[in-house]
């Protein structure tokens, strides 16, 4: 509520903003980039209190020049510079993404509450649709939110740090999203007081270390990395939007009834209406690989079409329900660590065999 007031008052500071920017900075207009001009809000003790600090509006206007004290042939190569106090080394800077909420932050120690006054941000706002400032005990972060799933990278060239924002399809050879089910308050099956979205998570995150080492030239995006709960359409809408090549849930199965069963083993949904066959020919592989490094009892394919992430999705998805929460023997070796361990291997090797890359 309050960002919105803000952004819409924006505009009428706008003049103020261009006197500030123009002020800090003298001749020589660098061609063909859009302005890129921030504004420097304080707020009151109270106002911070309730959401945490000052505010720089993003104000965009393709008509507008910044001007800038030199040439930067950088700059022109590069979309967004910041500049950094003489005190400041470059490789001090920290950058986060959170591709749910399209959103990159950027933390810049040693510098002061006036930051963006004396060291204005200059370059294109291409693709960024907003941009806040927050600054705490001689620390800022700057979080830029964007219109779409981007990555983030940065060169440091002395007291100037560069940012692009290339696609992930621009870096990537593939693309897969991981869906760790449920999270928050949706604590999914519940059996013997261990939640089902603690056991998708932990799984989920083992595959994520597994990734990571590989190493293979993948862009792998995840829903959730924490106790959070998406809801159904921004996990889907993560899968359709950054193209993945490939979109895999993990969950863990109950009985209706929830009670403790002799029910045990291994399924996998997928999106019977694809015509294709791809999500068919992905759930099968997934399910290979884990009733094989598992050694449980195949349940089989299942159809996942009534699932809104699964009939939504607009590439080959696959919903796994590992095991059974309501079965003793299985509840006990999916709240173990080499349990999950195994069936995060054998999902990653899944991803590695449907993607066709050797392992
Ligand atoms: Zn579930």
């Amino acid at each position: 509520m309050i960002q919105m007031e803000r952004r819409a008052d924006a505009i009428l500071t706008f003049f103020v903003v261009l006197a500030v920017a123009a002020g800090l900075s003298l001749i020589c207009a660098v061609p063909d980039l859009h302005d890129l001009a921030v504004r420097y809000e304080a707020v009151s003790d109270e106002e911070r209190s309730v959401w945490g600090g000052s505010v720089l509006a993003l104000l965009r206007d393709d008509s507008q020049m910044l001007e800038l004290s030199e040439n930067d042939d950088m700059l022109a190569m590069h979309q967004l510079r910041l500049e950094l106090p003489a005190s400041v080394e470059a490789a001090s800077l920290s950058y986060a993404s959170d591709p749910m909420r399209r959103t990159f932050t950027i933390t810049i120690p040693g510098i002061s509450a006036t930051y963006f006054y004396d060291f204005p941000m200059v370059g294109r706002a291409d693709h960024i649709v907003d941009l806040f400032f927050d600054y705490h005990e001689g620390s800022g972060t700057v979080v830029l939110e964007m219109d779409g799933i981007f990555e983030l990278s940065s060169i440091a060239d002395g007291r100037y740090v560069y940012l692009d924002f290339p696609t992930p399809r621009e870096l990537y050879d593939y693309i897969v999203v991981l869906d760790a089910g449920h999270g928050g308050r949706d604590v999914g099956a519940y059996k013997d007081e261990i939640a089902e979205k603690d056991l998708d998570l932990q799984i989920v995150l083992k595959m994520k270390e597994i990734l990571t080492q590989d190493g293979e030239n993948i862009g792998v995006y995840y829903t959730r990395t924490d106790d959070t709960n998406p809801s159904l359409q921004d996990r889907a809408a993560l899968a359709n939007e950054v193209g993945a090549d490939l979109f895999l849930s993990v969950h863990n199965n109950s009985t209706a009834s929830g009670r403790m069963s002799g029910i045990h083993g291994t399924e996998v949904m997928y999106y019977v209406a694809d015509k294709t066959e791809g999500s068919k020919k992905f759930a099968e592989c997934v399910l290979d690989h884990l009733l094989d490094d598992l050694g449980s009892e195949s349940k089989g394919l299942v159809a996942g079409d009534a699932i809104y992430i699964i009939r939504t999705a607009q590439m080959p998805v696959a919903l796994a329900e590992i095991g059974f929460m309501t079965n003793k023997e299985e509840l006990a070796l999916l709240s173990s660590d080499e349990y999950q361990q195994k069936a995060a291997q054998a999902m990653v090797d899944a991803i590695y065999e449907t993607l066709g890359i050797d392992d």
